[in-house]
């Protein structure tokens, strides 16, 4: 059986060659995938509010709860996002929004009801992530638990892993240290996975964290994957630094590219690796060769959009810069039972 990736082999192979590095991701994302194919699937990111009292230094997004331009949407304004998905053959709706200090469990109860009883299957709903999921029940003071079991009753199937940024508490304590710790965010994912939740993994760089910290970060995923297997998916994205708090500057895609390939060769229990076309623009195919094998289209991501980041929503503009890196893309199917895998 082959080696898997240590923290020192990882140094290894991050100091030698690239395109060894690039290569051997390939190649193992080709065991998944084979050919030169990746998947996609059409979505939309509805921040249902953007009203937050988490304060995390890197968002642009959210707003306090006494602005005047914080908002929380209408069923009514969510469903004409959702109709408009629709219309371009988008099946995933993402609703992730802030830590609103008044929006209790039963609010996100009816409108996950109202979702299902006016599309049924027709949409997968994607989200909350499991921070926002532990803030709901610590404010409705219910446990986890309740709260999971609450939302899937309400027909929510899908935790996304958004929330992780980068998984060492030192980081967190800087980044966002209301966001809770390393610790309650997998025991929190691991919750989730038990009482049958799709999940996904996802990781951002580009605070200033070291390789030794992401290589941290997907030691904890593998981990816990290695006891769950809950993982249907890992997603790499890239911190956009506009109009924040912590400011900063872009990581190279270069340096994307690098961190995607030996996330792919270190999640070695993971089937899915997804590149973030939302951070990467125009430059996103390119990691369709470096270990990635699907990426999203997404009509709308307030979040990566008001900190300056290149969301490209013409879904024929982004099938045509992947074909041109000569890759076939592959609309995924939606999926509507809870455990069907995401390819
Ligand atoms: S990243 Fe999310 S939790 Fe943090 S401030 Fe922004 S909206 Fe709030």
């Amino acid at each position: 059986m082959k080696q898997r990736l240590t923290y020192e082999s990882a140094h290894t192979l991050l100091a030698g060659d690239p395109e060894e590095l690039r290569a051997q991701a390939h190649a193992k994302r080709c065991e998944y995938l084979p050919g030169e194919k990746a998947t996609y699937i059409i979505m939309r990111i509805v921040s249902y509010t953007n009203i937050c009292v988490a304060d995390c230094s890197y968002c642009a997004f959210y707003r306090k709860p006494s602005d005047p331009e914080g908002y929380v949407l209408s069923n009514e304004a969510i469903f004409k996002k959702i109709d408009d998905l629709l219309e371009v053959g988008g099946s995933l709706v993402a609703m992730e929004g802030g830590f609103h200090p008044k929006l209790k469990i039963d609010h996100y109860e009816n409108l996950f009801q109202a979702v299902r009883e006016r599309y049924g299957n027709k949409i997968e709903i994607y989200g909350p992530t499991i921070v926002e999921v532990i803030f709901i029940a610590r404010s409705s003071r219910i446990s986890l638990e309740e709260a999971l079991l609450r939302l899937q009753k309400a027909g929510l199937h899908w935790i996304p892993g958004g929330g992780a940024e980068i998984l060492t508490d030192p980081w967190r304590q800087k980044l966002s240290p209301r966001k809770y710790s390393v610790q309650e965010y997998l025991e929190g994912m691991e919750l989730a996975q038990k009482l049958g939740f799709g999940t996904t993994a996802t990781m951002v760089i580009g605070f200033g964290e070291s390789w030794e910290d992401r290589i941290e970060h997907l030691e904890h995923v593998r981990q816990l994957q290695d006891k769950t297997g809950g993982f249907r998916s890992f997603l790499l994205w890239t911190y956009q630094s506009d109009n924040t708090a912590l400011g900063g500057k872009r990581i190279s895609n270069d340096e994307y590219l690098k961190a995607l390939a030996l996330s792919r060769l270190y999640l070695d229990n993971i089937p899915v690796i997804r590149a973030s076309f939302l951070t990467q623009g125009k430059e996103g195919p390119l990691a369709l060769k470096w270990g990635a094998s699907d990426f999203d289209i997404a009509l709308e991501d307030q979040v990566t959009q008001l900190a300056g980041g290149p969301l490209e929503a013409n879904v024929k503009s982004v099938l045509e810069w992947v074909k041109k890196a000569e890759i076939e893309p592959l609309q995924r199917q939606p999926f509507f039972h809870p455990l069907q895998a995401l390819v």
